[in-house]
């Protein structure tokens, strides 16, 4: 799995469930029911893997898949990379290192600072 949203939406008339992967933050639009066709859908809140912990997002992250732009919005999912290369090279992450991506993920910009002085 990527970062990326997941919808749900209920159709009024035949309560059918689409699923819809979103590319992006943008809400899809004239979205129509693929039972029944019909326009009337519903959003359902369901759970996104936006809530995958640190290291589920780490056990996940495939190197090889395309990520979405959205996963490179995500700055939780900094240094994710360089996590996963480190095990796999079976390198165990500094504590400064950890203190480090922490930091880039929680306030990027602060980092960007002081990496000019
Ligand atoms: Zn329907």
């Amino acid at each position: 799995m990527i970062a990326m949203p997941i919808y749900e939406y209920r159709c009024r008339a035949c309560s059918h469930v689409t699923t819809v992967l979103v590319q992006g933050y943008n809400a899809p639009t004239d979205l129509s029911c693929e039972e029944c066709g019909s326009g009337d859908l519903k959003r359902i809140i369901s759970q996104t893997n936006y809530h995958s912990s640190p290291a589920d997002r780490l056990s996940s992250y495939d190197p090889k898949a395309r990520q979405t732009e959205g996963f490179y919005r995500d700055s939780r999912n900094i240094g994710v990379h360089a996590e996963h290369m480190l095990n796999q090279a079976g390198v165990k992450p500094t504590e400064e290192f950890r203190n480090k991506l922490e930091k880039l993920r929680t306030d990027p910009s602060s980092v960007i600072k002081d990496s000019d002085d």
